[in-house]
């Protein structure tokens, strides 16, 4: 599909920001505490030059190997977030292409990437992707193994863990959603208290269920059709 032109991007970019400020009045929060991450997966790399002109901060992928080729043609400065499920073999690109991970679901690859972060001599953010709406479908760490995965990478040196990460099931039943981030809010919460970690970010929330999300203390959503229309691949 192709993009739109970058005037009905700000359109569209506005009406999410305008839904999430709806959402936040609706719980007494302030909008300025829930981000719009833009995500770009499978669109060109101008969709990042219209965030990035937009004054988003970054963008959203799921492919280290589409993001590289993508990062490395775009000509504007924005940070580039990976979403998308991270296998150990890729873990040096993906350190090298992204200015954080929110998909770290293993000890395995904390490890690779706390080693390859070292390497390229950076401190990598992460967030930890925990499965919280418990689906066979998705991945992520299962909520029980996340204080161990949590203790693992507060003792990696080139690693800094802002928050964690969930993407609810899909449902008909909109209460799974505002479950699941319930949930990780919870989880959040019990973690921070145990580790004393801030844990400030709750990356939570799409385009069809960020009203729960947010109402469940969403720090960020992370949208790509509503912004970029629709995805051929
Ligand atoms: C694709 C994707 C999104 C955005 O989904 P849209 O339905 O296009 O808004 C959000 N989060 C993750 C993890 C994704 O892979």
């Amino acid at each position: 599909m192709a993009l739109p032109d970058y005037a009905e991007f700000c359109r569209r970019a506005d009406a999410a920001r305008a839904r999430i400020a709806a959402a936040c009045t609706r719980v007494g929060r302030d909008p300025a505490g829930v981000e719009l991450l833009a995500v770009t997966k499978t669109h060109p790399a101008a969709a990042a030059e219209y965030a990035a002109r937009h004054g988003l901060r970054a963008v959203g992928e799921n492919r280290v190997q589409e993001a590289a080729t993508k990062r490395a043609a775009c000509p504007v400065v924005i940070a580039w977030e990976l979403i998308g499920h991270l296998q150990s073999n890729k873990a040096r690109l993906a350190a090298e292409t992204f200015d954080r991970v929110q998909s770290v679901d293993s000890v395995k690859l904390l490890r690779h990437l706390d080693r390859a972060a070292a390497d390229l001599g950076k401190i990598l953010p992460v967030l930890l992707q925990i499965n919280a709406g418990r689906d066979p479908a998705k991945f992520g760490a299962e909520p029980a193994d996340a204080a161990a995965l949590l203790e693992t990478a507060l003792g990696l040196p080139s690693l800094r863990v802002d928050g964690l990460m969930t993407i609810a099931p899909l449902s008909d039943d909109p209460d799974t959603a505002r479950r699941t981030f319930e949930n990780l809010r919870a989880i959040r919460d019990d973690l921070a208290a145990r580790f004393g970690a801030p844990l400030r970010e709750l990356s939570m929330g799409m385009s069809g269920d960020m009203d729960a999300a947010i109402a469940a203390g969403s720090t960020m959503v992370r949208v790509g059709t509503a912004l970029f229309g629709a995805r051929s691949a």
